[in-house]
């Protein structure tokens, strides 16, 4: 691991520029921290929240795109659903391609064992800030046994995959705001 003053190498200024690599290498760039961060890398969605508080048909146009998975997970909401592609931010497309390819060579599968969303406009759990799934860069895994305030059984292969890639786990948050089941590609928010 290289330390984070030369693996924090972009500029306020160039992140909306900024594309995460398709190959993970410890030299990328360190994912977005806090909200102004994130809307220069992923977008300033509140120019795209009408008066009355939806979302304009643009920000998915203009932000979203679809991951291919290699395997399918049934979608927690309704399991008869085998979903084969995340919908995510364009720019996370390629990381989240990876972070599940990895899962697959790693035969860790079985422990994906159901869908809780990716891209979802709306606010936090337990807070009145946009959540980070309204960007599109957080997913939620197994949310039947992963629910938020508790330790949660997330394979821990998992989690270091995640991480890896730069996601930051809920699990690792205090007990609060813990949330086992939620991977989000930033920091601070
Ligand atoms: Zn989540």
């Amino acid at each position: 691991m290289l330390p984070e003053i030369i693996t924090k190498v972009y500029t306020m200024n160039n992140l909306q520029n900024y594309t995460p690599s398709p190959a993970h290498n410890s030299g990328d760039p360190a994912p977005p921290y806090e909200i102004d961060e994130i809307m220069l890398m992923f977008g300033d969605i509140f120019d795209c929240i009408n008066n009355d508080g939806t979302i304009k048909p643009k920000w998915e146009l203009d932000q979203m795109g679809l991951a291919y998975l290699p395997f399918t997970i049934p979608l927690a909401a309704c399991p008869s659903i085998e979903v084969d592609k995340i919908y995510c931010h364009k720019k996370l497309i390629s990381t989240f391609t990876n972070v599940f390819r990895i899962i697959h060579e790693r035969n860790l599968r079985p422990y994906v064992r159901s869908y809780g969303g990716c891209f979802n406009y709306r606010s936090k759990y337990n807070d009145s800030r946009l959540s980070t799934h309204s960007w599109g860069i957080a997913i939620d895994l197994n949310p039947e046994t992963n629910l938020p305030g508790t330790r949660g059984d997330m394979h821990p292969e998992i989690v270091e995959i995640f991480q890896s890639y730069g996601f930051e786990w809920g699990g690792s948050w205090k007990r609060k705001e813990k949330n086992p089941m939620h991977f989000q590609w930033c920091t601070g928010y």
